[in-house]
């Protein structure tokens, strides 16, 4: 089990409190033991396991130490399913809609009788929020255009949540299983999952379905058969069960992929050869002349094998058939990760300690990006404190020499297009990431020309999360992003996918449209902890979908040929 899902069970009971109006004090210590818990480099589930004594840990007291061993053992909490039964069961939903916190749920519940997205919707239309405390026509605008974005992706999670699910239901299901394989939107490295769908092959169908359906994370079962069998665990994610026989699991592993539009062509494909495509199948009248696996399924209609992140029916198949499908990035490729956070600002660990985590991860390079004086809430340096950190940064590198640090900085792009450092500083980096963390609300042309004078500057070399999305949260900033990409190219300015599996910024599509205009991609991973490197695999999917090959990414390129990318001589 993930800290994170730990911490989430946490940061969920603080919510739930805070809309009770419960004691402040108590709210604090789920709130900080939650963060404490995220900002473990270790694994608390594993810790626990060995009988590690919990309460050694910051905040982390005998009650919370006690609850922590609960979820562990049982996968749940007894004590948040009973304070969910407190409150009606649509309030909590409230909390994923941006902009609205514990706070406000708790006045539309009390002063207004909303229990529920609908009934918010309704308030809000009809102007039944104004007469509350502090708020006006514009919260209410705020708050029906909050519900529709939320309705736009209601349902669907981040796909690290959707791995963790994943990775623990088919490691409960193994035992009774020959053959087991995620597949859908996940296997194709979507930013999001909607359902997970499972596949397998076993010789015990039966025993197999009542493993699934009785695992510790199911809270509700929605159907068992033999063959096919769905429940809905913990976290609201419904999980598919099907049992396939050997001789159609290729088949069936292609349509339960998907895209539909991929498989839609596919059929369409087949057709044109005479041929049926089914789950079960590629037939020729009766016979079945493909299944067990996917190779032969493409094959029987003429194609290559065709990489999941692909199939989006976005050319690929035309790619295929045509022998120029790219050879897309592996994660083995990547050499180094050029955005990360110390302790200097608001990293959990020190330089050295991040080093020697990517040193073991096998990486021949790091960059050391703390943040600028603008971002006041992450501890972001000025001039005279970043010249000293990057002096602690080659300190480091002395002690530390089987990995280059190199001496960075995530310098903010103001308002007005310039950067928050002086030039003088940022000319002692060897890395400068460029980024927006304020004022996402410019009008797109204001926001346009902001970026490309950011991007002007000629010590930057990187546009951080470009978009500034978060995923499932806050919708991109606007912007013109095809001249931004222009000035990009012009300037030599590599435009970051972010690995983080909150951002994945560039996404697919546009990273893909930014290759195409001739742009520079590299993948960072923004860690903040050590632990938070291994986030790396979520950029390189996103790079996959992207069409990306090794050479359009510049952490896959030994030191010096990315030294002479970023225009830095090698020290
Ligand atoms: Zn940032």
């Amino acid at each position: 089990m993930e800290n994170q899902k730990i911490a989430d069970i946490f940061n969920r009971i603080a919510d739930l409190l805070d809309i009770r109006g419960d004691n402040p004090f108590r709210i604090r210590s789920y709130r900080a033991a939650a963060r404490t818990i995220e900002d473990l480099p270790e694994n608390l589930a594993g810790a626990a396991g060995e009988g590690k004594d919990l309460t050694d840990l910051p905040g982390i007291g005998k009650d919370l130490a006690a609850k922590i061993a609960e979820i562990v053992q049982s996968g749940r909490l007894k004590f948040l399913d009973d304070l969910k039964k407190t409150l009606p069961p649509g309030l909590p939903e409230l909390l994923r809609l941006e902009g609205v916190g514990p706070k406000k749920v708790k006045l539309f519940y009390e002063e207004a009788g909303i229990d529920s997205i609908d009934s918010l919707d309704r308030a809000a239309r009809a102007g039944r929020l104004r007469g509350l405390d502090r708020m006006g026509e514009k919260t209410e605008e705020k708050i029906v255009r909050a519900i529709e974005s939320y309705r736009k992706t209601a349902g669907r999670f981040r796909l690290d949540t959707g791995f963790a699910a994943a990775e623990e239901i088919t490691a409960y299901l193994e035992p009774a299983a020959d053959d087991l394989v995620p597949a859908g939107s996940l296997r194709r490295r979507r930013e999001t999952v909607g359902d997970l769908d499972i596949l397998a092959v076993t010789r015990d169908g039966p025993g197999l379905m009542e493993r699934f359906v009785g695992q510790p994370e199911t809270t509700a079962v929605l159907a068992q058969g033999s063959t096919r069998s769905a429940v809905r665990v913990e976290n609201g994610l419904q999980v598919d069960l099907r049992v396939m026989a050997r001789e159609e699991f290729g088949s069936a592993l292609l349509y339960f992929t998907g895209s539909k539009a991929h498989n839609i062509a596919l059929r369409r494909r087949g057709r044109e050869r005479g041929l049926k495509v089914s789950e079960y199948g590629i037939f020729r009248g009766e016979k079945r002349i493909a299944g067990e696996t996917e190779e032969e399924c493409y094959r029987a209609l003429g194609l290559p094998w065709i990489p999941p992140e692909l199939r989006e029916n976005r050319g690929e198949i035309e790619a295929a058939e045509q022998n120029r499908l790219p050879r897309l990035i592996e994660p083995e490729a990547i050499r180094g990760d050029l955005q990360m956070h110390s302790t200097a600002s608001d990293g959990k660990e020190s330089v050295l300690e991040m080093a020697r985590a990517a040193e073991k991860r096998g990486y021949r390079y790091i960059a050391i990006t703390d943040h600028s004086q603008a971002v006041r809430v992450a501890g972001g340096l000025n001039e005279k404190e970043l010249a000293e950190h990057l002096k602690e940064i080659d300190k480091a590198g002395k002690k530390c020499p089987g990995i280059r640090i190199l001496k960075g900085v995530e310098v903010d792009i103001l308002a007005d297009g310039t950067l928050d450092l002086q030039d003088e500083i940022l000319r002692e980096c060897e890395v400068v990431v460029a980024s927006i963390h304020y004022n996402f609300n410019l009008p797109e042309k204001e926001m346009t020309r902001r970026i490309v004078r950011g991007l002007k500057n000629p010590q930057v070399n990187i546009f951080g999360h470009p978009t500034g999305r978060l995923l499932l949260q806050r919708e991109p900033y606007s912007f013109d992003f095809e001249e931004v990409v222009k000035a990009a190219v012009g300037e030599g300015v590599t435009l970051e996918i972010n690995a983080h599996p909150a951002r994945l910024d560039l996404n697919d599509v546009l990273a893909r449209r930014a290759k195409e205009l001739g742009a520079r991609l590299v993948i960072d991973t923004d860690a903040h902890s050590s632990l938070q490197l291994g986030l790396m695999e979520y950029g390189v999917f996103t790079a996959r979908r992207a069409w990306l090959e090794k050479d359009d990414v510049i952490n896959t390129y030994p030191l010096k040929k990315l030294l002479d990318v970023l225009n830095r001589p090698l020290r």
